[in-house]
Protein backbone atom coordinates (compact mmCIF):
# COMPACT_ATOMS: atom_id res chain seq x y z
CA UNK A 1 0.00 0.00 0.00
CA UNK A 2 1.03 3.57 -1.24
CA UNK A 3 0.92 5.92 2.19
CA UNK A 4 -0.29 9.31 -0.02
CA UNK A 5 -1.37 12.32 2.02
CA UNK A 6 -5.71 12.27 2.37
CA UNK A 7 -7.29 15.11 4.16
CA UNK A 8 -10.12 15.54 5.88
CA UNK A 9 -12.54 17.46 3.91
CA UNK A 10 -14.65 20.24 5.79
CA UNK A 11 -17.74 19.80 7.59
CA UNK A 12 -20.13 20.29 4.92
CA UNK A 13 -17.99 19.64 1.67
CA UNK A 14 -19.71 18.13 -0.84
CA UNK A 15 -18.22 14.68 -2.18
CA UNK A 16 -20.10 15.07 -5.41
CA UNK A 17 -20.95 11.79 -7.03
CA UNK A 18 -20.92 10.98 -10.81
CA UNK A 19 -24.16 10.21 -11.58
CA UNK A 20 -25.93 10.50 -15.04
CA UNK A 21 -28.33 13.36 -14.07
CA UNK A 22 -25.21 15.45 -13.90
CA UNK A 23 -24.43 15.02 -17.55
CA UNK A 24 -28.18 16.76 -18.03
CA UNK A 25 -26.67 20.03 -16.42
CA UNK A 26 -24.95 21.70 -19.62
CA UNK A 27 -26.68 20.93 -23.25
CA UNK A 28 -29.71 23.09 -22.17
CA UNK A 29 -27.67 25.77 -20.61
CA UNK A 30 -25.68 26.35 -23.49
CA UNK A 31 -28.51 24.98 -25.95
CA UNK A 32 -31.93 25.64 -25.02
CA UNK A 33 -33.50 25.93 -28.58
CA UNK A 34 -31.17 22.83 -29.84
CA UNK A 35 -33.49 20.37 -31.80
CA UNK A 36 -33.73 16.53 -30.59
CA UNK A 37 -35.48 14.78 -33.82
CA UNK A 38 -37.19 11.47 -34.69
CA UNK A 39 -37.08 10.93 -37.92
CA UNK A 40 -40.20 12.25 -39.90
CA UNK A 41 -42.53 12.14 -36.93
CA UNK A 42 -41.46 14.10 -34.03
CA UNK A 43 -38.75 17.50 -32.64
CA UNK A 44 -38.49 19.34 -29.77
CA UNK A 45 -35.93 21.41 -28.25
CA UNK A 46 -33.54 20.48 -24.78
CA UNK A 47 -35.86 22.50 -22.50
CA UNK A 48 -38.68 19.84 -23.34
CA UNK A 49 -35.99 17.14 -23.60
CA UNK A 50 -35.45 18.27 -19.68
CA UNK A 51 -38.87 17.93 -18.94
CA UNK A 52 -39.90 14.56 -20.83
CA UNK A 53 -37.02 12.73 -18.58
CA UNK A 54 -38.92 14.08 -15.55
CA UNK A 55 -42.36 13.36 -16.77
CA UNK A 56 -40.73 9.94 -18.22
CA UNK A 57 -38.99 9.66 -14.11
CA UNK A 58 -42.33 10.33 -12.45
CA UNK A 59 -44.36 7.92 -14.71
CA UNK A 60 -41.67 5.33 -14.05
CA UNK A 61 -42.39 5.87 -10.41
CA UNK A 62 -45.98 5.67 -10.40
CA UNK A 63 -45.59 2.30 -12.16
CA UNK A 64 -44.18 1.20 -9.37
CA UNK A 65 -39.85 1.40 -10.31
CA UNK A 66 -37.60 2.19 -7.64
CA UNK A 67 -34.15 2.39 -7.46
CA UNK A 68 -32.51 -1.13 -8.13
CA UNK A 69 -34.81 -2.15 -10.14
CA UNK A 70 -34.45 -3.57 -13.66
CA UNK A 71 -36.45 -1.43 -16.51
CA UNK A 72 -36.34 -2.97 -20.35
CA UNK A 73 -36.74 -1.20 -23.51
CA UNK A 74 -37.47 -2.67 -26.71
CA UNK A 75 -37.15 0.07 -28.99
CA UNK A 76 -35.98 1.21 -32.72
CA UNK A 77 -33.93 4.38 -32.05
CA UNK A 78 -36.24 7.31 -31.15
CA UNK A 79 -36.31 10.11 -28.66
CA UNK A 80 -37.91 7.99 -25.91
CA UNK A 81 -34.83 5.37 -26.00
CA UNK A 82 -32.78 8.83 -25.37
CA UNK A 83 -35.19 9.85 -22.48
CA UNK A 84 -35.03 6.37 -20.65
CA UNK A 85 -31.00 6.62 -21.56
CA UNK A 86 -31.68 9.24 -18.27
CA UNK A 87 -34.62 8.80 -16.44
CA UNK A 88 -33.90 4.82 -15.67
CA UNK A 89 -30.70 5.70 -14.32
CA UNK A 90 -31.38 8.54 -12.73
CA UNK A 91 -34.13 6.54 -11.00
CA UNK A 92 -31.58 5.02 -9.18
CA UNK A 93 -32.51 1.66 -11.54
CA UNK A 94 -30.86 -0.30 -14.08
CA UNK A 95 -31.82 -0.09 -18.23
CA UNK A 96 -31.63 -3.28 -19.75
CA UNK A 97 -31.37 -2.47 -23.13
CA UNK A 98 -32.58 -5.52 -25.39
CA UNK A 99 -31.20 -6.40 -28.41
CA UNK A 100 -33.99 -6.97 -30.69
CA UNK A 101 -32.35 -8.79 -33.28
CA UNK A 102 -31.65 -11.98 -30.76
CA UNK A 103 -33.95 -15.18 -31.31
CA UNK A 104 -36.83 -15.16 -29.20
CA UNK A 105 -35.53 -17.59 -27.09
CA UNK A 106 -32.47 -15.01 -26.22
CA UNK A 107 -34.52 -12.64 -25.59
CA UNK A 108 -36.58 -14.75 -22.78
CA UNK A 109 -33.15 -15.98 -21.96
CA UNK A 110 -31.35 -12.45 -21.35
CA UNK A 111 -34.93 -10.60 -19.62
CA UNK A 112 -35.03 -13.26 -17.20
CA UNK A 113 -31.47 -13.49 -16.47
CA UNK A 114 -31.65 -9.65 -15.93
CA UNK A 115 -34.66 -10.19 -14.06
CA UNK A 116 -36.24 -7.02 -15.51
CA UNK A 117 -39.39 -5.76 -14.12
CA UNK A 118 -41.17 -3.37 -16.29
CA UNK A 119 -40.74 -3.62 -20.13
CA UNK A 120 -41.45 -0.66 -22.27
CA UNK A 121 -42.17 -2.00 -25.91
CA UNK A 122 -42.85 -0.49 -29.38
CA UNK A 123 -45.48 -1.66 -31.10
CA UNK A 124 -43.63 -3.59 -33.45
CA UNK A 125 -42.35 -6.03 -30.44
CA UNK A 126 -45.90 -6.45 -29.26
CA UNK A 127 -46.58 -9.61 -31.06
CA UNK A 128 -43.18 -11.17 -29.73
CA UNK A 129 -43.78 -10.01 -26.15
CA UNK A 130 -47.31 -11.37 -26.29
CA UNK A 131 -45.38 -14.59 -27.52
CA UNK A 132 -42.93 -14.92 -24.72
CA UNK A 133 -44.80 -12.92 -22.04
CA UNK A 134 -45.92 -16.22 -20.03
CA UNK A 135 -41.61 -17.47 -19.90
CA UNK A 136 -40.91 -14.18 -18.54
CA UNK A 137 -40.57 -14.96 -14.91
CA UNK A 138 -39.90 -11.40 -13.44
CA UNK A 139 -41.48 -9.06 -15.64
CA UNK A 140 -44.63 -7.49 -13.88
CA UNK A 141 -46.09 -4.53 -16.43
CA UNK A 142 -45.62 -3.12 -19.84
CA UNK A 143 -45.60 0.44 -21.16
CA UNK A 144 -46.78 0.72 -25.04
CA UNK A 145 -44.45 2.79 -27.42
CA UNK A 146 -46.22 3.36 -30.76
CA UNK A 147 -45.70 5.61 -33.55
CA UNK A 148 -49.55 5.88 -34.39
CA UNK A 149 -52.71 4.59 -32.72
CA UNK A 150 -51.74 2.24 -29.48
CA UNK A 151 -52.28 -1.81 -30.66
CA UNK A 152 -54.89 -3.44 -28.49
CA UNK A 153 -53.21 -5.98 -26.34
CA UNK A 154 -53.54 -8.51 -23.64
CA UNK A 155 -50.42 -7.86 -22.19
CA UNK A 156 -51.32 -6.11 -18.21
CA UNK A 157 -50.07 -2.81 -19.54
CA UNK A 158 -49.91 0.73 -17.52
CA UNK A 159 -50.36 2.81 -20.55
CA UNK A 160 -48.99 4.43 -23.28
CA UNK A 161 -45.96 6.56 -23.09
CA UNK A 162 -47.01 10.10 -24.86
CA UNK A 163 -50.44 9.55 -22.78
CA UNK A 164 -48.70 8.60 -19.33
CA UNK A 165 -45.65 11.13 -19.99
CA UNK A 166 -48.32 14.15 -20.37
CA UNK A 167 -50.51 12.63 -17.35
CA UNK A 168 -47.35 13.94 -15.08
CA UNK A 169 -45.74 16.47 -13.69
CA UNK A 170 -42.39 18.44 -15.59
CA UNK A 171 -40.89 18.35 -11.61
CA UNK A 172 -38.76 15.70 -10.53
CA UNK A 173 -36.23 15.42 -7.63
CA UNK A 174 -33.41 13.12 -8.70
CA UNK A 175 -31.78 11.47 -5.81
CA UNK A 176 -27.81 11.25 -4.96
CA UNK A 177 -26.60 7.81 -4.54
CA UNK A 178 -23.63 5.90 -4.60
CA UNK A 179 -21.59 6.66 -8.34
CA UNK A 180 -20.73 2.53 -8.66
CA UNK A 181 -24.59 1.52 -9.09
CA UNK A 182 -25.40 -0.14 -12.17
CA UNK A 183 -27.05 2.22 -14.78
CA UNK A 184 -27.33 0.01 -17.72
CA UNK A 185 -26.98 -3.39 -18.93
CA UNK A 186 -27.02 -5.25 -22.16
CA UNK A 187 -25.73 -8.62 -23.34
CA UNK A 188 -22.97 -9.33 -25.66
CA UNK A 189 -23.81 -10.76 -29.26
CA UNK A 190 -21.48 -13.60 -28.87
CA UNK A 191 -21.99 -16.36 -31.35
CA UNK A 192 -21.83 -19.54 -28.70
CA UNK A 193 -23.61 -20.44 -26.03
CA UNK A 194 -25.60 -17.80 -24.23
CA UNK A 195 -25.59 -14.31 -24.44
CA UNK A 196 -23.33 -12.69 -22.01
CA UNK A 197 -24.79 -9.38 -19.75
CA UNK A 198 -22.11 -7.00 -19.14
CA UNK A 199 -23.10 -3.86 -16.93
CA UNK A 200 -21.96 -0.54 -16.65
CA UNK A 201 -21.85 2.07 -13.62
CA UNK A 202 -23.10 5.98 -13.72
CA UNK A 203 -18.99 6.39 -12.85
CA UNK A 204 -17.91 4.40 -15.64
CA UNK A 205 -20.52 6.15 -18.07
CA UNK A 206 -19.61 9.88 -17.18
CA UNK A 207 -16.18 9.06 -17.50
CA UNK A 208 -16.89 7.75 -20.62
CA UNK A 209 -19.27 10.34 -21.83
CA UNK A 210 -16.01 13.14 -20.71
CA UNK A 211 -13.44 11.54 -22.26
CA UNK A 212 -15.35 11.42 -25.20
CA UNK A 213 -16.05 15.09 -25.53
CA UNK A 214 -12.70 14.87 -24.39
CA UNK A 215 -11.38 12.97 -27.68
CA UNK A 216 -14.09 14.09 -30.17
CA UNK A 217 -14.89 17.31 -29.30
CA UNK A 218 -11.03 18.38 -28.96
CA UNK A 219 -8.34 17.15 -31.58
CA UNK A 220 -8.18 17.82 -35.02
CA UNK A 221 -6.79 14.65 -35.85
CA UNK A 222 -10.59 13.15 -35.24
CA UNK A 223 -12.87 16.19 -35.01
CA UNK A 224 -15.47 14.35 -34.95
CA UNK A 225 -18.37 15.89 -31.82
CA UNK A 226 -18.35 19.77 -31.99
CA UNK A 227 -21.05 22.18 -30.63
CA UNK A 228 -22.32 22.78 -34.48
CA UNK A 229 -22.40 19.11 -35.42
CA UNK A 230 -25.77 17.53 -36.40
CA UNK A 231 -25.46 14.07 -34.79
CA UNK A 232 -27.39 11.03 -35.49
CA UNK A 233 -26.69 7.40 -34.79
CA UNK A 234 -26.61 4.48 -37.34
CA UNK A 235 -25.38 1.64 -34.32
CA UNK A 236 -28.67 0.94 -32.84
CA UNK A 237 -29.35 2.06 -29.09
CA UNK A 238 -29.66 -1.18 -27.67
CA UNK A 239 -26.21 -1.79 -28.92
CA UNK A 240 -23.37 -0.82 -26.25
CA UNK A 241 -25.79 2.71 -25.88
CA UNK A 242 -25.21 3.94 -29.46
CA UNK A 243 -21.37 3.74 -28.68
CA UNK A 244 -22.29 6.15 -25.53
CA UNK A 245 -22.38 9.27 -28.39
CA UNK A 246 -25.79 9.99 -27.27
CA UNK A 247 -24.82 11.02 -23.92
CA UNK A 248 -22.06 13.03 -24.93
CA UNK A 249 -24.38 14.86 -27.43
CA UNK A 250 -26.53 15.48 -24.64
CA UNK A 251 -23.70 17.04 -22.37
CA UNK A 252 -22.84 19.17 -25.43
CA UNK A 253 -26.05 20.60 -26.47
CA UNK A 254 -25.98 19.57 -29.99
CA UNK A 255 -28.54 19.03 -32.21
CA UNK A 256 -30.08 14.74 -32.50
CA UNK A 257 -31.86 13.01 -35.13
CA UNK A 258 -32.88 9.46 -34.24
CA UNK A 259 -33.92 7.61 -37.29
CA UNK A 260 -36.47 4.87 -35.61
CA UNK A 261 -35.68 1.84 -37.82
CA UNK A 262 -32.81 1.65 -40.16
CA UNK A 263 -33.74 2.30 -43.94
CA UNK A 264 -31.23 3.08 -45.96
CA UNK A 265 -33.38 5.43 -48.42
CA UNK A 266 -34.39 7.38 -45.06
CA UNK A 267 -31.39 7.48 -43.55
CA UNK A 268 -30.00 8.93 -46.71
CA UNK A 269 -33.06 11.61 -46.26
CA UNK A 270 -32.50 12.45 -43.40
CA UNK A 271 -29.27 13.28 -43.70
CA UNK A 272 -30.11 15.33 -46.62
CA UNK A 273 -33.00 17.01 -44.43
CA UNK A 274 -31.79 17.58 -41.43
CA UNK A 275 -28.14 18.47 -42.09
CA UNK A 276 -26.59 15.98 -40.51
CA UNK A 277 -22.53 16.04 -40.02
CA UNK A 278 -21.70 13.03 -37.75
CA UNK A 279 -22.86 9.20 -37.25
CA UNK A 280 -21.46 6.65 -36.51
CA UNK A 281 -22.25 2.57 -37.61
CA UNK A 282 -20.65 -0.60 -38.29
CA UNK A 283 -19.29 -1.18 -42.09
CA UNK A 284 -21.91 -3.29 -43.59
CA UNK A 285 -24.51 -0.47 -42.82
CA UNK A 286 -22.35 2.23 -45.11
CA UNK A 287 -22.29 -0.65 -47.57
CA UNK A 288 -26.24 -0.61 -48.08
CA UNK A 289 -26.24 3.75 -47.81
CA UNK A 290 -23.99 3.89 -50.47
CA UNK A 291 -25.86 1.35 -52.52
CA UNK A 292 -29.31 2.89 -51.32
CA UNK A 293 -31.74 4.45 -53.92
CA UNK A 294 -31.71 7.24 -52.59
CA UNK A 295 -27.75 7.94 -51.95
CA UNK A 296 -27.88 8.80 -55.79
CA UNK A 297 -29.98 12.09 -55.08
CA UNK A 298 -27.79 12.49 -52.02
CA UNK A 299 -24.94 15.07 -51.14
CA UNK A 300 -22.87 13.19 -48.59
CA UNK A 301 -20.43 16.35 -48.07
CA UNK A 302 -19.37 17.42 -45.17
CA UNK A 303 -20.69 13.98 -43.44
CA UNK A 304 -17.86 12.89 -40.72
CA UNK A 305 -18.95 9.14 -40.59
CA UNK A 306 -17.01 6.99 -37.24
CA UNK A 307 -16.85 3.68 -38.67
CA UNK A 308 -16.15 0.14 -36.19
CA UNK A 309 -17.41 -2.75 -34.85
CA UNK A 310 -15.76 -4.60 -37.79
CA UNK A 311 -12.69 -3.53 -40.06
CA UNK A 312 -13.14 -0.96 -42.26
CA UNK A 313 -11.68 -2.51 -46.05
CA UNK A 314 -9.66 0.30 -47.89
CA UNK A 315 -12.41 -0.62 -51.13
CA UNK A 316 -15.42 0.40 -49.44
CA UNK A 317 -13.66 3.34 -47.40
CA UNK A 318 -12.35 4.52 -50.87
CA UNK A 319 -15.95 4.33 -52.02
CA UNK A 320 -17.13 6.86 -49.06
CA UNK A 321 -14.76 8.90 -50.06
CA UNK A 322 -15.74 9.32 -53.61
CA UNK A 323 -19.36 10.05 -52.55
CA UNK A 324 -17.88 12.70 -50.14
CA UNK A 325 -17.96 11.19 -46.57
CA UNK A 326 -15.16 11.47 -44.50
CA UNK A 327 -14.27 8.17 -42.74
CA UNK A 328 -12.95 7.32 -39.28
CA UNK A 329 -12.13 4.12 -37.80
CA UNK A 330 -12.95 3.04 -34.37
CA UNK A 331 -12.31 -0.15 -31.77
CA UNK A 332 -14.14 -0.80 -29.36
CA UNK A 333 -16.47 -3.97 -27.78
CA UNK A 334 -19.45 -4.29 -25.37
CA UNK A 335 -17.31 -5.06 -22.98
CA UNK A 336 -15.46 -1.81 -23.07
CA UNK A 337 -18.43 0.71 -22.85
CA UNK A 338 -17.20 0.53 -26.19
CA UNK A 339 -14.73 3.64 -26.52
CA UNK A 340 -11.03 2.30 -27.25
CA UNK A 341 -9.18 3.44 -30.19
CA UNK A 342 -10.35 6.02 -32.91
CA UNK A 343 -8.39 7.16 -36.02
CA UNK A 344 -5.91 9.61 -35.17
CA UNK A 345 -4.77 11.66 -38.49
CA UNK A 346 -1.45 13.74 -37.52
CA UNK A 347 -1.04 17.13 -39.67
CA UNK A 348 1.31 15.54 -42.21
CA UNK A 349 -1.32 13.13 -43.01
CA UNK A 350 -4.35 15.73 -43.05
CA UNK A 351 -1.97 17.13 -45.72
CA UNK A 352 -2.20 14.45 -48.01
CA UNK A 353 -4.92 14.26 -50.70
CA UNK A 354 -8.07 12.27 -49.75
CA UNK A 355 -7.68 9.28 -51.40
CA UNK A 356 -3.71 8.83 -49.80
CA UNK A 357 -5.20 9.09 -46.26
CA UNK A 358 -7.15 5.87 -46.59
CA UNK A 359 -4.68 3.43 -45.45
CA UNK A 360 -4.26 5.42 -42.25
CA UNK A 361 -8.08 6.20 -41.97
CA UNK A 362 -8.36 2.44 -42.31
CA UNK A 363 -6.24 1.18 -39.66
CA UNK A 364 -7.76 0.36 -36.22
CA UNK A 365 -6.96 3.93 -34.45
CA UNK A 366 -4.89 4.81 -31.58
CA UNK A 367 -6.00 4.70 -27.97
CA UNK A 368 -7.60 7.28 -26.60
CA UNK A 369 -7.00 9.26 -23.43
CA UNK A 370 -7.31 7.55 -20.44
CA UNK A 371 -6.94 4.21 -21.82
CA UNK A 372 -4.01 2.22 -21.58
CA UNK A 373 -3.78 -0.69 -24.07
CA UNK A 374 -0.76 -3.25 -24.78
CA UNK A 375 -0.32 -6.35 -27.05
CA UNK A 376 0.84 -9.29 -25.24
CA UNK A 377 1.59 -12.91 -26.22
CA UNK A 378 -0.18 -16.22 -24.75
CA UNK A 379 1.65 -16.29 -21.29
CA UNK A 380 0.38 -12.32 -21.06
CA UNK A 381 4.18 -10.73 -21.64
CA UNK A 382 3.66 -7.50 -23.13
CA UNK A 383 4.78 -7.25 -26.41
CA UNK A 384 7.02 -4.49 -28.48
CA UNK A 385 5.38 -1.57 -30.62
CA UNK A 386 7.15 -1.98 -33.77
CA UNK A 387 4.33 -2.64 -36.13
CA UNK A 388 5.49 -6.20 -36.49
CA UNK A 389 5.09 -8.39 -33.54
CA UNK A 390 1.16 -9.61 -32.81
CA UNK A 391 -0.57 -10.06 -30.25
CA UNK A 392 -3.65 -10.11 -28.04
CA UNK A 393 -4.98 -6.57 -27.10
CA UNK A 394 -5.19 -6.22 -23.33
CA UNK A 395 -6.83 -3.00 -21.80
CA UNK A 396 -7.52 -0.90 -18.61
CA UNK A 397 -9.36 2.20 -18.55
CA UNK A 398 -12.01 3.22 -16.12
CA UNK A 399 -15.31 2.00 -18.15
CA UNK A 400 -14.97 -1.46 -18.93
CA UNK A 401 -17.04 -3.93 -17.32
CA UNK A 402 -16.23 -5.29 -14.24
CA UNK A 403 -17.65 -8.70 -15.04
CA UNK A 404 -20.18 -10.76 -16.52
CA UNK A 405 -23.75 -10.28 -15.01
CA UNK A 406 -24.00 -13.43 -12.52
CA UNK A 407 -21.08 -15.18 -14.51
CA UNK A 408 -18.30 -14.86 -12.29
CA UNK A 409 -16.11 -17.35 -13.93
CA UNK A 410 -16.67 -16.19 -17.31
CA UNK A 411 -15.55 -12.74 -15.67
CA UNK A 412 -12.70 -13.76 -14.47
CA UNK A 413 -11.64 -15.21 -17.66
CA UNK A 414 -12.02 -11.91 -19.06
CA UNK A 415 -9.97 -10.37 -16.38
CA UNK A 416 -7.31 -12.90 -16.53
CA UNK A 417 -3.97 -11.04 -15.05
CA UNK A 418 -5.96 -7.76 -13.75
CA UNK A 419 -6.48 -6.52 -17.70
CA UNK A 420 -9.37 -7.00 -19.80
CA UNK A 421 -8.68 -9.95 -22.77
CA UNK A 422 -10.27 -8.61 -25.97
CA UNK A 423 -9.56 -11.90 -27.90
CA UNK A 424 -8.75 -9.58 -30.51
CA UNK A 425 -5.32 -9.99 -32.21
CA UNK A 426 -3.23 -7.12 -33.52
CA UNK A 427 0.29 -4.95 -33.95
CA UNK A 428 1.08 -1.82 -32.68
CA UNK A 429 3.12 0.90 -34.48
CA UNK A 430 5.69 2.69 -32.67
CA UNK A 431 3.68 6.09 -33.05
CA UNK A 432 1.13 3.70 -31.30
CA UNK A 433 -1.50 3.60 -34.16
CA UNK A 434 -3.54 -0.31 -33.54
CA UNK A 435 -4.00 -2.69 -36.49
CA UNK A 436 -6.03 -5.49 -35.60
CA UNK A 437 -5.44 -8.44 -37.46
CA UNK A 438 -8.15 -10.78 -36.08
CA UNK A 439 -10.12 -11.69 -33.70
CA UNK A 440 -8.26 -14.52 -32.62
CA UNK A 441 -10.37 -17.41 -33.51
CA UNK A 442 -10.90 -16.38 -36.74
CA UNK A 443 -7.19 -16.04 -37.55
CA UNK A 444 -6.70 -18.62 -40.65
CA UNK A 445 -3.82 -21.15 -39.91
CA UNK A 446 -2.48 -22.68 -42.54
CA UNK A 447 0.57 -24.60 -43.67
CA UNK A 448 2.13 -23.76 -39.42
CA UNK A 449 1.34 -19.65 -40.62
CA UNK A 450 -1.30 -17.31 -39.51
CA UNK A 451 -2.78 -15.69 -41.67
CA UNK A 452 -5.20 -12.33 -40.94
CA UNK A 453 -8.55 -12.74 -42.64
CA UNK A 454 -8.83 -9.08 -42.28
CA UNK A 455 -6.11 -8.43 -44.30
CA UNK A 456 -6.88 -10.55 -46.82
CA UNK A 457 -10.19 -8.73 -47.05
CA UNK A 458 -8.92 -5.43 -46.84
CA UNK A 459 -6.92 -6.45 -49.99
CA UNK A 460 -9.26 -7.94 -51.75
CA UNK A 461 -11.92 -5.08 -50.98
CA UNK A 462 -9.65 -2.49 -53.69
CA UNK A 463 -10.47 -5.12 -56.77
CA UNK A 464 -12.71 -3.06 -58.70
CA UNK A 465 -15.64 -6.14 -58.96
CA UNK A 466 -15.74 -6.05 -55.28
CA UNK A 467 -18.48 -4.27 -53.14
CA UNK A 468 -18.25 -6.36 -49.90
CA UNK A 469 -16.23 -9.61 -48.94
CA UNK A 470 -15.71 -12.02 -45.96
CA UNK A 471 -12.84 -14.52 -45.40
CA UNK A 472 -12.58 -17.41 -43.79
CA UNK A 473 -10.50 -20.51 -42.90
CA UNK A 474 -12.31 -23.73 -43.81
CA UNK A 475 -10.09 -27.18 -43.08
CA UNK A 476 -8.06 -28.46 -45.41
CA UNK A 477 -6.13 -31.96 -45.16
CA UNK A 478 -3.07 -30.87 -46.56
CA UNK A 479 -2.34 -27.28 -44.97
CA UNK A 480 -5.19 -27.41 -41.96
CA UNK A 481 -6.87 -25.07 -43.02
CA UNK A 482 -7.32 -22.44 -46.48
CA UNK A 483 -8.92 -19.36 -47.00
CA UNK A 484 -11.87 -18.82 -48.96
CA UNK A 485 -13.42 -15.91 -49.64
CA UNK A 486 -17.31 -14.97 -50.31
CA UNK A 487 -17.68 -12.14 -52.14
CA UNK A 488 -20.49 -9.77 -53.20
CA UNK A 489 -19.88 -7.97 -56.47
CA UNK A 490 -21.02 -4.04 -57.22
CA UNK A 491 -24.09 -3.32 -58.90
CA UNK A 492 -23.03 -2.98 -62.34
CA UNK A 493 -20.60 -6.22 -62.47
CA UNK A 494 -22.16 -8.84 -64.14
CA UNK A 495 -19.68 -11.68 -63.70
CA UNK A 496 -16.34 -12.31 -61.72
CA UNK A 497 -13.67 -12.21 -63.77
CA UNK A 498 -11.19 -15.06 -61.08
CA UNK A 499 -7.97 -14.58 -63.27
CA UNK A 500 -8.44 -10.57 -62.82
CA UNK A 501 -9.32 -10.93 -58.93
CA UNK A 502 -5.57 -13.45 -58.96
CA UNK A 503 -3.30 -11.32 -60.90
CA UNK A 504 -4.83 -8.31 -58.71
CA UNK A 505 -3.67 -10.61 -55.46
CA UNK A 506 -0.50 -11.55 -57.42
CA UNK A 507 0.36 -7.66 -56.73
CA UNK A 508 0.41 -8.02 -52.69
CA UNK A 509 2.30 -10.99 -53.29
CA UNK A 510 5.10 -9.49 -55.68
CA UNK A 511 5.17 -6.52 -53.07
CA UNK A 512 5.83 -9.05 -50.15
CA UNK A 513 2.90 -7.96 -48.03
CA UNK A 514 1.14 -11.55 -48.16
CA UNK A 515 2.26 -15.16 -49.33
CA UNK A 516 1.30 -17.22 -52.01
CA UNK A 517 -0.88 -19.78 -50.34
CA UNK A 518 -2.47 -16.77 -48.42
CA UNK A 519 -4.69 -15.85 -51.95
CA UNK A 520 -8.28 -17.86 -51.69
CA UNK A 521 -8.11 -20.32 -54.21
CA UNK A 522 -11.97 -20.78 -53.60
CA UNK A 523 -14.50 -18.09 -53.99
CA UNK A 524 -18.26 -17.74 -54.07
CA UNK A 525 -19.94 -14.95 -55.14
CA UNK A 526 -23.15 -14.47 -53.30
CA UNK A 527 -25.57 -11.69 -53.44
CA UNK A 528 -25.58 -10.99 -49.63
CA UNK A 529 -22.94 -11.75 -46.78
CA UNK A 530 -24.40 -13.47 -43.60
CA UNK A 531 -23.97 -10.91 -40.89
CA UNK A 532 -24.78 -11.22 -36.88
CA UNK A 533 -27.78 -9.68 -35.01
CA UNK A 534 -25.83 -6.38 -34.98
CA UNK A 535 -24.08 -5.93 -38.70
CA UNK A 536 -21.14 -7.76 -38.69
CA UNK A 537 -19.74 -10.52 -40.61
CA UNK A 538 -21.19 -13.64 -39.17
CA UNK A 539 -18.10 -16.01 -39.97
CA UNK A 540 -18.91 -18.52 -37.60
CA UNK A 541 -21.86 -19.38 -39.68
CA UNK A 542 -19.98 -18.68 -43.05
CA UNK A 543 -17.55 -21.25 -42.03
CA UNK A 544 -20.58 -23.19 -41.41
CA UNK A 545 -22.10 -22.89 -44.80
CA UNK A 546 -19.23 -24.01 -46.28
CA UNK A 547 -18.19 -27.31 -44.64
P1 LIG B 1 -19.15 -6.33 -30.00
O1 LIG B 1 -18.90 -6.64 -28.59
O2 LIG B 1 -20.28 -7.12 -30.58
O3 LIG B 1 -19.32 -4.88 -30.23
O4 LIG B 1 -17.88 -6.80 -30.83
C1 LIG B 1 -16.60 -6.37 -30.51
C2 LIG B 1 -15.63 -6.93 -31.49
O5 LIG B 1 -15.80 -6.33 -32.78
C3 LIG B 1 -14.19 -6.65 -31.14
O6 LIG B 1 -13.70 -7.52 -30.16
C4 LIG B 1 -13.51 -6.82 -32.50
O7 LIG B 1 -13.28 -8.17 -32.80
C5 LIG B 1 -14.55 -6.28 -33.45
N1 LIG B 1 -14.22 -4.90 -33.83
C6 LIG B 1 -14.70 -3.77 -33.30
N2 LIG B 1 -14.17 -2.69 -33.90
C7 LIG B 1 -13.30 -3.14 -34.84
C8 LIG B 1 -12.41 -2.53 -35.78
N3 LIG B 1 -12.32 -1.22 -35.93
N4 LIG B 1 -11.68 -3.35 -36.57
C9 LIG B 1 -11.76 -4.68 -36.47
N5 LIG B 1 -12.56 -5.32 -35.60
C10 LIG B 1 -13.34 -4.57 -34.79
Amino acid sequence: MVNTKILEPAQGAYDYPLLIKNLLLSGRRYEPGREIVYADKLRYDYVTLNQRICRLANTLSAAGIKAGDTVAVLDWDSHRYLECFFAVPMLGAVLHTVNIRLSPDQIIYTMNHAEDDLVMVHDDFLPLMEQVHSELETVKNYIQLTDHQATSTQLPTVGEYESLLSACSTDCEFPDFDENSVATTFYTTGTTGNPKGVYFSHRQLVLHTLNMVGSLGVYEGMPLLRSEDVYMPITPMFHVHAWGVPYAATLMGVKQVYPGRYEPNLLAQLINKEKVTFSHCVPTILQMLLGCDEAKNTDFKGWKLLLGGSALTQGLASAAAESGIEVYSAYGMSETCPLLTVSYLREEDRALPMMEQMSERTKTGTAVPMVDLRIVDPDGNPMPHDGEAVGEIVVRTPWLTQSYLKEPDKGAELWKGGWLHTGDVASIDERGVVEIKDRIKDVIKTGGEWLSSLELENLISQHPAVAAVAVVGIEDEQWGERPMAMIVLREEVVELDELSLQTHMMRYVEEGRINKWAIPKQIEVVTDIPKTSVGKIDKKLIRKMLS
